[in-house]
């Protein structure tokens, strides 16, 4: 199955590197053998795995055959912020991430769109007129002039690259020049994520009380899993999504 490669409004890019085939199927085999007395693979699949699949375990809250497919994800484009805050996940997912010991960032130039391109700046922050920005510990937030807090956070991330290519030009090593570096700093990422873990990390993660950024992600995430595990993730939006509700 050929996936598309989704951009999100602030820049973040997320492709499929490899998924499951037949997810549905195979969630359906996995449940068949929990009522079989031979295997489960001997028996013939319904037209629709998916149709059964949300009637016999979605509607009733069981989610562990969700756990056989797999799809990995390359994510593009991300803070380490965002990182920071996906890695906490634990159970069935993998990472690898860019480090910033191995690759350095003094090659990215000075102007806004370099800027732009390495770091990561809030949507909102676009936008010409007054904005109100909903956030959890203190809402909502005023912003009477994004457009010149953008150019401050421009200015800002412009003074701490060249610091850092002062210090790289001093010397230190890329693995110790990295400490100066933003939070903002984007970095790529694959992630390898189970069908149940990946509802989990939306449940979590889609809600209003999450940070705009990762929220972006998750949404595009959603929609790649909904073309993977169409009946799957198609059940899990019309029901979960964004409701906060806990892990399944
Ligand atoms: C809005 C929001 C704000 C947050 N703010 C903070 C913050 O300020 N500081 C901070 O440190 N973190 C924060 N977190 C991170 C959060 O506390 C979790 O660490 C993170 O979301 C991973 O969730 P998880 O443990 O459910 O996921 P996973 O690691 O994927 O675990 C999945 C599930 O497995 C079970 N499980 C996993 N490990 C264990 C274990 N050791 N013992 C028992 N059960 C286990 C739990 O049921 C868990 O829900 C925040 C998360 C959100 C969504």
């Amino acid at each position: 199955m050929e996936f598309p490669v989704i951009e999100t409004p602030s820049g973040i890019r997320v492709a499929v590197v490899a998924a499951t085939p037949d997810p549905e199927r195979l969630v359906w085999l996995a449940q068949h053998q929990d009522v079989t007395d031979h295997m489960t693979i001997e028996d013939r699949v319904p037209s629709d795995p998916g149709a059964a699949i949300v009637k016999t375990l979605l509607q009733r809250g069981h989610y562990g055959p969700f756990e056989h497919p797999t799809i990995t994800f390359n994510i593009g484009g991300v803070s380490r912020s965002l990182m920071a805050q996906l890695t906490r996940h634990r159970i069935g997912i993998s990472f690898d991430v860019q480090s910033l010991r191995y690759t350095r960032l003094d090659e990215i130039g000075d102007s806004d769109e370099d800027l732009e391109a390495a770091f990561a700046f809030p949507p909102y922050l676009a936008q010409d007129e007054p904005v109100r920005v909903v956030e959890r510990r203190r809402s909502p937030w005023k912003i009477e002039n994004p457009q010149a807090v953008r150019a401050q956070l421009t200015d800002a991330y412009r003074q701490v690259l060249k610091l850092y290519r002062q210090l790289l030009e001093a010397g230190l090593p890329a693995e110790d020049a990295r400490l100066i570096l933003p939070l903002g700093t984007r970095i790529n990422l694959v992630m390898s994520v189970n069908a149940r873990s990946l509802m989990h990390i939306l449940d979590m993660r889609l809600p209003p009380n999450a940070q705009w950024e990762i929220r972006e992600l998750c949404g595009a995430l959603l929609d790649l899993a909904e073309m993977w595990m169409p009946a799957t993730f198609r059940w899990y939006r019309e029901n979960r999504a964004g409701k906060h509700l806990l892990a399944p």
